[in-house]
């Protein structure tokens, strides 16, 4: 039986395809800048996002951080998001590593962070308080694509305050596939982006940082000094070109696969089911139910995440057949 993880989409694995460029990937030393591969996927990052230049790191955890470092010195202050991955899922690097204080905020209901509450939460010029310096949005989140005038009116603000815009976009493709626009049109707006290759796209490691010459001369150097300096990278950095080039089309069958797993539990009575706005389904459960429910689909193959708002992740590797397995599978506990 084929087991259907739906719990990230970062569990995908090489296709193919993927692993025969990853095979054939011309390799040298990266710390010296000589291998042909990684450089290949930054001038292909650089370019299709419009900026001068791009990092590859081993994770987005790492290019976030490398964002956040090149844009702060020791004792300044990014304002993120109280749920975002760049405040509470990445232990905490930039406070740690960078000496650089997050201002978390919550989000909105539309995963936006409210310009004002920004605005209010920007420290005055002064001894006692950290210097604020950048502001942090994360596109999707929680599968959610940040609506484009929004985007504007953020980088808007952030020029006016004199704030550096960074972006965690380990799911940009996903908002750019959810709005049916050109990356560039999402790109245009930061100053610096992170995006994820080994989660939608489909490669098993990896992550770029986009952003000025300047901005991305500083991150190489973060990154040597984090101990992220890769070798023969050029291995990992192969599939990562795959991913860009022929992986970006076929998310929207993600979002197809989403929206039909989301409309086909809906029918169930015992849940809440969250309309999917890209590749992923929230349902909410009964907290008393939900450890039995993640039990009765693991013994038929299917692994979902904890808790009792459970996120389930399309990807590469779920097809159609596989969501109606899984929406089967959810209809047999609740009958
Ligand atoms: C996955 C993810 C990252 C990066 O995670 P890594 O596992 O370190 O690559 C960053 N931001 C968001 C929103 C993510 O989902």
């Amino acid at each position: 039986m084929k087991v259907i993880d739906l719990r990230s989409d970062t569990v995908t694995k090489p296709t193919p395809p993927m692993r025969a460029v990853m095979a054939a990937a011309e390799v040298g030393d990266d710390v010296y800048g000589e291998d042909p591969t990684v450089n290949r996927l930054e001038v292909l990052a650089a370019e299709l996002l419009g900026k001068e230049a791009a990092l590859y790191a081993c994770s987005g955890t790492q290019t976030n951080l490398l964002g956040v470092m090149s844009h702060c010195e020791r004792g300044d202050e990014y304002i993120v998001g109280q749920q975002a991955h760049t405040y509470k899922y990445e232990g905490g690097g930039a406070a740690v590593l960078g000496s650089i204080q997050p201002q978390p905020l919550d989000f909105e209901p539309d995963g936006t962070l409210n310009l004002d509450k920004v605005a209010a939460a920007i420290k005055p010029i002064d001894p006692h308080f950290a210097r604020t310096r950048l502001l942090c949005l994360e596109n999707t989140t929680a599968g959610k694509p940040l609506p484009l005038e929004y985007l504007a009116k953020a980088s808007a603000f952030a020029r006016e305050r004199g704030l550096a815009l960074h972006l965690d976009g380990a799911r940009l493709f996903n908002a750019v596939v959810a709005h049916g626009v050109p990356v560039q049109e999402i790109a245009r707006h930061f100053d610096s982006i992170s995006v994820c290759l080994s989660k939608g796209l489909g490669a098993p490691v990896g992550s770029v940082l986009v952003g000025s010459k300047e901005l991305i001369a500083k991150a190489r150097r973060w990154r040597k000094v984090l101990g992220g300096g890769m070798r023969q990278a050029g291995i990992m950095a192969a599939a990562g070109i795959y991913g860009l080039q022929h992986h970006v089309e076929r998310l929207r069958e993600d979002h197809a696969n989403a929206r039909e797993l989301a409309r086909a539990l809906s029918a169930i009575d015992a849940i809440k089911v969250d309309p999917a706005q890209t590749n992923m389904v929230f349902m909410h459960v009964a907290p008393a139910q939900a450890e039995a429910l993640r039990g009765h689909l693991k013994q038929q193959g299917i692994l979902i995440g904890a808790g009792s708002s459970v996120r389930m992740v399309m990807h590469l590797d779920v097809d159609d057949a596989d969501v109606r397995r899984v929406a089967a599978a959810a209809q047999t506990f609740f009958h």
